[in-house]
């Protein structure tokens, strides 16, 4: 395969569409990005407009292929990588979507979730199934919405005139020209209407959500084929070759292939992965289960656990736009290394109440251990730390599940640029952090799914090899001050579960 033959990934998140050029080298060559509506209907309610998706998406790959000069030619595979959970559903007679798509923050579904699985067996048995547990997150109880509101859509959903997606199987749809109605298993194993041990659609699940089962598409390996590009103004016939949910796509593209690989994202919230290997752990300690996006050399279904932070990058925000402590996010750097610790000073960001290990849903924010002497340097430190003690204590829950400890913990996302944050983590958690010179790990993952998909890259090995770490932090903290420090985290924790 001659080298000047390109893979592009589009990554399509929930707040914009990208498109990435990636070489050989698995590097990023160039990348265009399109931003799209945010739709807040009535409070809680998320939507997303399914053709304004569609049109940054396209409008930033066709600027890709036209900054470049690209044609089929040197196009070798497209690989895609989306939000996950948001739900569209669509006419496949004339492409047009019955209603926005409902993105995954949207809680409308909540009490429909609470009266369809309320009932601790029923919850239980979605749990064994599908790895998660019963919530409005994730896809299935958005269709049912659909199918339940927009007039005329349940009848048409049963005579098998729609069609159901989530943003990535919406893509290949469209870019196939319609050919292709598919997804991937790590999407999949987000919609909680799949099975994740046998690896099909469930029927009891559809059955409880009321969701036909000719609406669902076809799942095909997230490395393989998912047709070929059939779109006015794309060039014609690149093959759609990887395809993943966007936390599966960057664990991927960390190169964590094997079981005990582990990677934190830190962006607005945080998103902890482990790779399990060929065993779905059941988790004990309110962790999910999902499917992990695999090479075609991989004749298995793989797994992984993730555990969330809901609010991670998004306390520097908060510093910045509510309290005006700091100008940009990168200034909480400089500000935080003018004191050597808070002096004390806790933040928990318990803005929309504490995800794992806490599941605190009615817990709201603290700041504690003020004193007369504490500053604006004290306090943006103390955010900063924050996010490192939240995601130490997911990182003691997913070692306890997996009942093995994460080595290295591969980090990524905006926040990730922070050395002091990164240094702090690796001191508390008392692990060794990688850092990769190129962060956009949720592009790439996509970029190697589509790259081994159409021979671009052999194998794992070869992407393995193209790794290349910007930088390594170890624990150098005393274990006595990283055990003082973190039982003032419990401690301030606790006094948001039960403020005084
Ligand atoms: P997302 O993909 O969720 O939009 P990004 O990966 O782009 O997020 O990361 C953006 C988040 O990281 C923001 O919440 C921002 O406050 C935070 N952030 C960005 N740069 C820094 C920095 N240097 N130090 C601390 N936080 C940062």
């Amino acid at each position: 395969m001659s080298h000047e033959k390109y893979i592009i990934a589009l990554d399509q998140g929930t707040t914009s569409s990208r498109a990435v050029l990636v070489d050989h080298d698995a590097r990023m060559v160039d990348v265009v990005q399109r931003p799209f509506t945010q739709i807040y209907p009535k409070p809680g309610w998320v939507e997303h407009n399914p053709q304004e998706i569609l049109f940054s998406q396209l409008g930033s790959l066709t600027e890709l292929i036209a900054r470049h000069n690209l044609s089929e030619n040197n196009i070798a595979g497209i690989g895609i990588d989306n939000q996950r959970e948001t739900t569209i559903v669509w006419d496949p007679s004339t492409g047009q979507p019955i209603a926005n798509a409902i993105v995954w923050q949207c809680r409308r579904t909540a009490e429909l979730v609470e009266e369809l699985c309320g009932n601790p067996q029923v919850a239980q048995r979605i749990r064994q199934k599908t790895g998660l547990m019963p919530d409005a997150y994730f896809s299935a109880s958005k269709v049912r919405w659909l199918l339940d509101n927009v007039p005329g859509a349940r009848e048409r959903a049963e005579a098998g005139e729609l069609l159901f997606g989530t943003v990535d199987t919406y893509l290949v749809w469209v870019l196939t020209g319609g050919l292709v109605h598919a997804t991937d298993p790590t999407n999949a194993s987000r919609t909680m209407l799949y099975n994740i041990h046998e690896n099909r659609w469930d029927e009891e699940l559809l059955d409880l959500f009321g969701v036909p089962a000719s609406m669902m598409p076809e799942v095909r390996p997230s490395s393989g084929s998912f047709g070929e590009t059939s779109y006015p103004g794309v060039p014609a016939g690149i093959p759609i070759c990887g395809v993943a949910g966007d936390q599966q796509s960057s664990l991927f593209g960390q190169c964590c292939f094997e079981s005990g690989q582990a990677k934190n994202t830190y962006g607005t919230g945080c998103f902890l992965l482990m790779h399990t290997g060929g065993e779905a752990v059941e988790s004990k300690n309110q962790l999910v289960t999902t499917i992990a996006a695999s090479a075609p050399e991989v004749d298995h279904t793989e797994y992984a656990l993730e555990g969330s932070v809901f609010v991670g990058g998004a306390v520097i925000q908060w510093l910045r736009d509510e309290l005006g402590l700091i100008r940009t996010a990168a200034e909480s750097e400089a500000l935080a290394r003018e004191v050597p610790d808070t002096g004390g000073v806790y933040v928990v960001p318990a803005f929309t109440g504490l995800g794992a290990p806490w599941w605190e849903a009615d817990a709201r924010g603290t700041i504690c251990g003020i004193t007369r002497g504490t500053n604006r340097s004290h306090l943006v430190r103390a955010g900063l730390e924050a996010i490192a003690y939240q995601v130490s204590d997911l990182v003691r829950a997913m070692e306890a599940d997996a009942e093995r400890p994460i080595d290295v913990l591969n980090v990524d996302g905006g926040a990730s640029a922070n050395d002091l944050l990164m240094q702090f983590q690796a001191d508390v958690t008392r692990r060794t952090l990688h850092r990769p010179q190129n962060v956009e790990t949720t592009a790439l993952g996509a970029a190697y799914l589509a790259g081994l998909g159409c021979g671009f890259w052999k194998n794992t090995s070869e992407l393995s090899a193209l790794r290349a770490d910007d930088n390594v932090f170890e624990p150098h903290m005393e274990v006595s001050r990283a055990e003082e420090l973190l039982a003032g985290w419990a401690a301030a924790v606790h006094r948001t579960i039960a403020p005084c």
